[in-house]
């Protein structure tokens, strides 16, 4: 490798260490966008034209028509990696409508909220927004992967009632696989106010406190990983879903299905989040954030340190044989008896 390239790649190095500084730090919370619920107040008529891949409808606003045709490519494999991981085969009809602008949902709690995407579980209609409620444009794959999750949950348990928790800890969990926003969240909550219990996730989502309801997207979402990822083929999770299908409780469905009640899975999962994010307070506290952030320059570090431990040690050998040809010298008859010289002793 050339030095360019070398140095190129160190810079690399960097500039990704302290975008992933800025960004675990000083990141902005990201809002609770994407939603279950019904579709109200969307202005639909703007997504005019349509495509139709296997049982998928897709209609967008033909000025969105490339971004269309790049989500119709990804379409299928992500449904069908949902469908695998939750049942082995679900019903696979959706109609996805593609919009510039976000709209409202109408919730249980009679409050309509701005969203940038929902879905309407029941019917397989799904509605994304180019641009957030705020206005910023939205990350399109992972919206649209949340709320096909949501549909594909719904299929999955037959439309039994099921925690909003869960509902969108599932949705979570698909739609964005590496999320570091959610990552810093649940650090944040982990070693501050504490991550809220089950009982209080779910009340935290029937709520109107968006803080709460962010810090609750991170952790459903995080306990849902540790549920997906805790055998190795995945098929706890599909046995809860069987087990929820022909009419098993919620709670006993995970005692069938995991052999252990889901209050022990919760201990479990919550054993493991102070090990797990030990980084955050070190990142968090502005101490050693790229050292603590890229392994490659920890390395280096590391490195050098040895580099400069071997060098004095083979300076101190040096010195040492330079001493005893000294100390020889002096000791020839007839020259003054001096003190013992100690030339190797360093700082
Ligand atoms: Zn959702």
């Amino acid at each position: 490798m050339t030095l360019a390239a070398r140095f190129g790649r160190w810079f690399l190095c960097v500039a990704f260490a302290l975008v992933a500084a800025v960004l675990m730090v000083f990141g902005p919370i990201p809002t609770a966008s994407a939603e279950s619920g019904t579709p109200a107040g969307w202005e639909l008529s703007t997504a005019s034209s349509e495509v139709t891949v296997g049982r998928v409808t897709l209609r967008y606003d033909p000025n969105l028509h490339d971004e269309a045709m790049q989500l119709v490519d990804y379409i299928p494999g992500w449904w069908s990696e949902m469908e695998q991981a939750l049942a082995g085969d679900l019903d696979d009809r959706l109609v996805i409508n593609y919009v510039a602008h976000s709209g409202r949902i109408a919730e249980a709690t009679g409050m309509p909220r701005w969203a940038a995407g929902v879905a309407h579980s029941e019917s397989g209609e799904i509605v994304i927004a180019q641009h957030a409620p705020d206005g910023s444009r939205t990350d399109l794959d992972s919206l649209l992967r949340h709320e096909m999750a949501h549909v594909a949950l719904y299929r999955a348990t037959d439309g039994h009632e099921i925690p909003r928790w869960f509902h969108e800890g599932v949705a979570e969990s698909f739609g964005n696989e590496i999320d570091l926003l959610r990552s810093q969240t649940l650090a944040g909550a982990v070693f501050g106010p504490g991550v809220p219990a089950l009982a209080q996730l779910e009340e935290n989502f029937h709520g109107l406190d968006s803080i709460a309801a962010v810090v609750s997207y991170a952790a459903a979402r995080d306990f849902v990983n540790h549920l997906r990822g805790r055998d190795a083929d995945g098929s706890d999770l599909r046995q809860v879903m069987s087990e929820i299908r022909r009419g098993t409780s919620f709670d006993a469905a995970f005692i069938k299905a995991y052999g252990r009640s889901l209050g022990e899975l919760d201990s479990e999962w919550r054993s493991g989040l102070t090990g797990r994010f030990a980084w955050f307070p070190v990142v968090s506290s502005g101490g050693l954030p790229l050292a603590a952030l890229s392994p490659l320059m920890v390395v280096a570090a590391v490195r050098r340190r040895r580099q400069l431990r071997e060098g004095w040690d083979r300076l101190g050998r040096e010195d040492d044989a330079l001493a005893a040809e000294v100390a020889n010298v002096l000791r020839r008859p007839g020259l003054l008896a001096l003190p013992a010289m100690n030339m190797t002793a360093r700082a």
